[in-house]
């Protein structure tokens, strides 16, 4: 198996991230917006991705953030580098965030922060998967399966958009049902693809000791971190898949880390009040 590394790209425009907003930062420029509104929850790479980029473009970011307890709780690593990068933090609760996509609540955001470059949440959105379709390219060709981690399915989308007639796109979804379908054949008429939420270890930011120690012992042997929420249970289900035969014999397979990492320090918070082992 090889791995490309899209993880060193940038330790907070990070992966996949850093492919969604590409293009969704160059049309917000080019449009003369000067603020980024997104979406996302406490521990979102893509809210710190945001931030980080807005910061460093000069764009001003606004973070619509669920969970309107976190308001008055001390800020979280990911919370805080946002804070600490521009970011307006504007707590919702989970009932309003829920009403993210109506006309009406997005309209109470421009009376609220004046006109902004809406990010949706995740990030997808036709800009992003065109990003995303970069990640493969020539020297992609001679793989017959693309793995990669799936939350809302935009990245996957562009892999499918982008792989060759004979590869087959498998995606390991973070969380619990393979919902993220639908939102592939949005972008795409394509069908070599397979989404799995098998290894999404009982949902979305879910986590056990298992696969606290596999990541562990991942990094130990190759050096690779991986994060716990997208990353580490792509490669849990690559292993696992591999040593049930899943793959025919003699394939080339490439996974795609989607990056990630900055959510470790989060997680390892939660961890610690739950006495299940550090991720190193
Ligand atoms: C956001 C994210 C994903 C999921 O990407 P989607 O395009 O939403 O499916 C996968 N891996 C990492 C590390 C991410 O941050």
């Amino acid at each position: 198996m090889d791995i490309i590394r899209e993880d060193t790209i940038d330790t907070f425009v990070s992966g996949n991230k850093f492919r969604k907003l590409t293009y969704n930062l160059q049309k917000a420029k080019a449009t003369g917006h000067t603020s980024l509104l997104t979406f996302g929850g406490a521990f979102s790479n893509h809210i710190a991705a945001v931030a980080a980029a807005g910061n460093r473009l000069r764009l001003n970011t606004i973070g619509v953030i669920r969970g309107e307890e976190l308001a008055e709780l001390q800020r979280n690593p990911t919370l805080k580098y946002a804070e600490e990068h521009g970011m307006q933090l504007h707590f919702v609760s989970r009932e309003a965030y829920k009403q993210k996509e109506a006309p009406e609540f997005i309209s109470r955001l421009k009376d609220t922060f004046g006109d902004f470059y809406l990010l949706p949440e995740g990030g997808t959105n036709d800009l992003a998967v065109k990003g995303c379709e970069e990640i493969l390219g020539e020297r992609t060709h001679e793989y017959d399966y693309i793995c990669t981690s799936a939350g809302t399915g935009g990245t996957m989308a562009g892999l499918v958009r982008a792989s060759e007639r004979h590869q087959q796109v498998i995606g390991f979804s973070a969380l619990k049902g393979a919902f993220q379908v639908s939102e592939i054949k949005k972008y795409t008429d394509k069908t070599n693809f397979t989404l799995l939420d098998t290894y999404c270890f009982g949902g979305y930011g879910k986590i056990d000791v298992g696969l606290v120690r596999f990541i562990n012992d991942f990094k130990k042997q190759t050096q690779i971190p991986l994060d716990p929420i997208y990353t580490g249970k792509m490669m849990y289900g690559i292993c696992d898949l591999a040593q049930n035969g899943f793959f025919e014999a003699d394939s080339k397979i490439l996974a795609i880390h989607t990056g990630g990492l900055q959510g470790i320090k989060g997680m390892n918070e939660k961890l610690s009040r739950k006495n299940i082992p550090q991720i190193e």
